[in-house]
């Protein structure tokens, strides 16, 4: 392959879109190639089928997150809000 330099996966876009854009493409797409855990079985083998899109090679567990991440912390804060209001409803 082709020296990246200090680019990284960004490389392929040449000098086109910007230098600060291919930055952040970059630190998101390194955020996306970390390995990710599965929610089901533990494992960290997840991988972005498309966007929010995640799924498990493992188990085949597919669910939806984040454009870019299968966790954000916005998304956490929806999960905990559900959680509260289906307690509450079930409690009451
Ligand atoms: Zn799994």
């Amino acid at each position: 392959m082709a020296r990246t330099k200090k680019v990284g996966t960004t490389g392929r876009y040449g000098a086109r879109y910007g230098a600060t854009i291919r930055k952040r493409v970059r630190k998101l797409e390194e955020k996306m190639k970390m390995p990710h855990r599965c929610p089901r079985c533990r494992i960290k083998a997840i991988k972005r089928k498309s966007v929010g899109v995640w799924v498990c090679k493992k188990c085949g567990f597919i669910f939806s997150g984040g454009a870019y991440i299968p966790l954000t912390d916005a998304g956490k804060m929806v999960v905990r809000t559900a959680r509260r209001t289906h307690e509450s409803k079930t409690t009451s």
